[in-house]
């Protein structure tokens, strides 16, 4: 079907979940959901279902790949073959490696990695329910996870995408309204001081729009941002509660 004859705001204003223009999806974060990891996290967002476990910072092995100065971070996003409508072929691909670059190369503005040198941070990204969003949902569940890990950063990491469809800038962009609509432009931040770690747009935008769509992203990240605090709050709550931490 062509983008035209579909129409993802009705004449009320609402989108085809029911939801106005500024409004996010359902978003819901747990941290420390895994045993094994040093940190991790579990984040639902819309229809979007992620896991997310942290390694390290430990020896980077082989010795040749180690940086004498600091951490190498290593993110690495995977979609399950089982996330999307059509099956996805298992491994990476094109895209796959694109988004773990980006998102290593976020959280790396975040991580004290110099802390650490000759170690590797490994932030493996499982997706296993996708619905558009994916790399904006991983790294906020990677945020989480990386500071459950205890990992020392300047802030916490999060990300939130607005874009463009029916020729009106809103925030959070649907399955539908990212396959059909006009501009998707998902946007990282450090909280604290609104530094911009991602940005990427697919679609046309004028530069007013982008402006606006910018501003509402970061508006976005802000909301999450507390979620990610309230999970983590929770989390160690839970702990103390349980005699694991004084
Ligand atoms: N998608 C899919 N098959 C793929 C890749 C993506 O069905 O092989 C879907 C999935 O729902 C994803 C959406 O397309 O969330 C948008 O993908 P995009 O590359 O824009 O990244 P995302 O918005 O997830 O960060």
């Amino acid at each position: 079907m062509k983008s035209e004859e579909i129409k993802l705001i009705d004449s009320n204003g609402k989108r085809l979940d029911g939801r106005g223009p500024l409004d996010l999806r359902k978003i819901k974060i747990e941290a420390g959901v895994l045993h094994r990891a040093d940190g991790s996290c579990y984040l639902e967002w819309g229809g979007n279902k992620i896991l997310v476990a942290v390694y390290g910072p430990r020896e980077a092995i082989p010795k040749h790949i180690q940086d004498q100065v600091k951490a190498l971070v290593n993110a690495r996003y995977n979609m399950a073959s089982f996330s999307v409508e059509d099956r996805k072929r298992p491994g990476p691909d094109r895209r796959s490696r694109e988004i773990s670059k980006v998102i290593s190369e976020a959280l790396e503005r975040v991580i004290l990695t110099e802390q650490f040198p000759r170690t590797t941070i490994d932030v493996n990204i499982e997706v296993l329910d996708a619905e558009a969003g994916t790399r904006c949902a991983g790294l906020t569940a990677a945020g989480v996870a990386l500071a459950d890990a205890g990992i020392p950063m300047t802030d916490i990491p999060v990300a939130c995408a607005a874009g463009k469809i029916d020729g009106q800038v809103v925030l959070d962009l649907g399955k539908e309204e990212d396959n059909y609509g006009d501009a998707d432009l998902p946007v990282a931040i450090a909280p604290r001081t609104d530094e911009i770690i991602l940005l990427q747009m697919d679609g046309h935008l004028t530069i007013e729009e982008f402006d606006k769509a910018l501003d509402l992203a970061i508006k976005g990240c802000h909301i999450i941002s507390k979620l990610q605090r309230k999970a983590l709050l929770d989390r160690y709550q839970s702990l103390i509660e349980g005699g694991d931490i004084e």
